[in-house]
């Protein structure tokens, strides 16, 4: 967030700065808004990240703290598989965007594992939710 100079938001934790407040679908518009000075849906960045300059802008701030957030995983828990739900998930090529941004960013030699979506796409969260409170007795 530093590098980008983006402000700190508040989270719906109740924190301020958490990762979800910049690398969730609602993140990515609060980047591009940032970047552009214009409101946007996720989807019209992801719509026009390719094509736009200052979405393409917004677009290559999210991979970066992504690759951020993703590399510290990685060093730390080397994992198998990372997989990616939540409304980005539905992003068409986020997998090939993120696996390229990731190999650039890493450490040589540093094996990026491969990247899969959710198979609840955008509704991983939810069914994680109700999973957690099924599995507590709440429901
Ligand atoms: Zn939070």
């Amino acid at each position: 967030m530093i590098a980008h100079a983006l402000p700190v938001l508040p989270c719906g934790c109740g924190r301020a700065g958490c990762t979800e407040t910049l690398l969730s679908a609602p993140g990515l518009a609060r980047i591009a808004q940032h970047v552009t000075g214009q409101t946007y849906a996720p989807e019209d960045v992801i719509a026009g990240r390719n094509t736009d300059a200052g979405l393409q802008k917004a677009w290559a701030i999210w991979l970066d703290l992504a690759c951020d957030f993703l590399i510290t995983l990685c060093f730390t828990i080397d994992p198998a598989v990372i997989v990616i739900g939540g409304g980005l998930s539905n992003a068409p090529n986020l997998g090939d965007d993120l696996t390229r941004a990731l190999h650039a960013a890493t450490l040589k030699d540093f094996a990026v594992p491969p990247i899969r979506l959710a198979q609840g796409g955008d509704a991983s969260g939810a069914r994680g939710a109700a999973y957690a409170a099924w599995r507590d007795g709440l429901v």
